[in-house]
Formats: structure tokens, sequence, C-alpha cells
């Protein structure tokens, strides 16, 4: 029996850095960004098309930097310049993996990827390639969850799926409160009223705005990207309150 079409045409996955560091407190872990493929592999088998911002975390963020007396923006460009290393590292590793994908950056290094353009994203997506977007959005003060809240609404992506460490969101930290509550819905003025802390203030606005609904879900549980993209209710959804 043919499996069942999936709930989602297209789709948009943020990772973080962290997520291609493995448990590793720096840099790349080429088995972490091996289980990335891995994971992605049956949702494009099932037709979905898939986006991908990725963060800078386990190389650069230019917050603490600033913090630290370095010009907010000139860090901030280091924090994107590092986005666009680790959507390298990961396009690697997904052409080994036999997945078909493009680097497109906000920010201008023609040496190493094409400029993000939302007809070549767009032409990229409907070939069955993989679209990493990176550099964020291309300016300072800004975030990669932004950039995933921008681009997933540029590319037409009718959710966007944001991975962390743990099942979706609580109203405490469940690595240290056993009694902490899973939230299976939110709708965006809670997660800012309540500061929940699923995305920057700014990234949820924007996906309020749009009614960009976002799933947060723990990438390292294997298969749950395939069970999301299926329409199984895995995590945490944000969307708006009365859909
Ligand atoms: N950044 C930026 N503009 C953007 C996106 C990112 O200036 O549109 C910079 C910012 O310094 C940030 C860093 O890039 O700290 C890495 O991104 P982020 O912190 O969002 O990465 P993540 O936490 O997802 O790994």
């Amino acid at each position: 029996m043919a499996a069942a079409a999936p709930t989602y045409r297209r789709v948009l996955l943020k990772l973080s850095g962290e997520a291609l560091a493995g448990g590793k407190p720096h840099g790349f872990d080429r088995t972490a960004m091996q289980a990335v493929a891995e994971e992605l592999k049956p949702v494009l088998a099932a037709g979905v098309q898939v986006g991908l911002v990725v963060g800078g975390g386990n190389l650069f963020r230019g917050l603490p930097a600033a913090a630290d007396g370095a010009d907010r923006a000139t860090a901030d460009y280091i924090g994107m310049l590092a986005t666009v290393m680790n959507a390298l590292a990961l396009h690697e590793v997904l052409q080994a993996a036999g997945i078909p994908a493009r680097v497109l950056s906000a920010l201008a290094v023609t040496g190493v990827a094409e400029a993000y353009v939302r007809s070549k994203a767009l032409a990229h997506l409907d070939a069955g390639r993989v679209v990493l977007c990176a550099g964020g959005i291309g300016n300072p003060y800004f975030t990669t969850d932004t950039a995933a809240c921008l681009r997933a609404i540029d590319i037409g992506a009718s959710l966007l799926l944001k991975s962390t460490k743990v099942d979706g969101v609580y109203d405490a930290d469940p690595l240290r409160n056993p009694d902490a509550h899973r939230y299976e819905r939110l709708d965006y003025d809670e997660v800012l009223s309540r500061h929940l802390g699923v995305m920057d203030a700014t990234a949820v606005a924007l996906a309020r705005e749009h009614a960009l609904p976002v799933r947060v879900f723990d990438m390292n549980s294997r298969g749950a990207l395939l069970r999301i993209v299926r329409g199984e209710s895995v995590g945490t959804l944000m969307a708006p309150a009365n859909a």
C-alpha cells in the first residue's frame, strides 16, 4: 500500500548551530550532521520540499561578543559568517549522503554560495533540492530565528519547524524540573506574555503577523521530522488561537 501523502508540501526547518555540534561545546560534529541527513531523507522521499535556515551559535554569536566590548554590528556580521560556515559544512554532508542541496546566502559571499534570491530558492525547491539559507537576513541586530520566520514566509512554507534540545515548549526547564509541563499548543501572545523563550520576540511577532504555524520539536528524536510532515502532533505547536 502506498504511504499517505504528507500534510505539508513545503516546510522550513530551523537548525541552531548547536545541532551541528552534536554534544560538543563548539565546532562541527560530522555524525550529528549525518543524522540530520538521515532524518531528511524520508521527508524528501515523501515529496516534501525543505528549506533550511542554519544558526551559528556553535561558532559565534554577536550578542555575547558585544557584551564583552566588541562593536555589535561587526560582531553580528561575524555571527552571520558563522552561519555561512555551518551551511557549507552541512551542504557537504548532505551532498555526500546523496541529498541534492544548494546554499543561498543573504550576505554576499560569491566565492562559496549563490545569493539568496526568492525565485532561485523556489526553483531549487521545485527541483527537489534542499535550500540552505545562510547569512541570516543579512543584517545585524537579528537572529536566525527571525531569518527562519522570514524565509518560511518568503518561500510560502506552510510550517516552520524549530528544532530544540527538548521535545517541545515547557512551563519550566524539563531538564531541571521533573514536574515541568509540556504545552501541546500555544498561541503567539501566550508565548510572548509568558516569556517562554521559544524564539525571540521579533521572530514571534513576524510569525503572528503572517499566521505562520511553528512546531517546536526535538530533532534528535528519530523519525520526528517525518511524523510531523505526515501531520502527527509532535512537540508543541505555536499557531493562531482560532486556527
Ligand atoms: N545574526 C545576525 N543577523 C541575522 C542572523 C544572525 O546578525 O539575521 C548573527 C547574530 O550575531 C547571531 C549569530 O549571527 O548571534 C548567529 O545566529 P544565531 O545566534 O541566531 O544562531 P543559533 O543560536 O540559532 O545557533
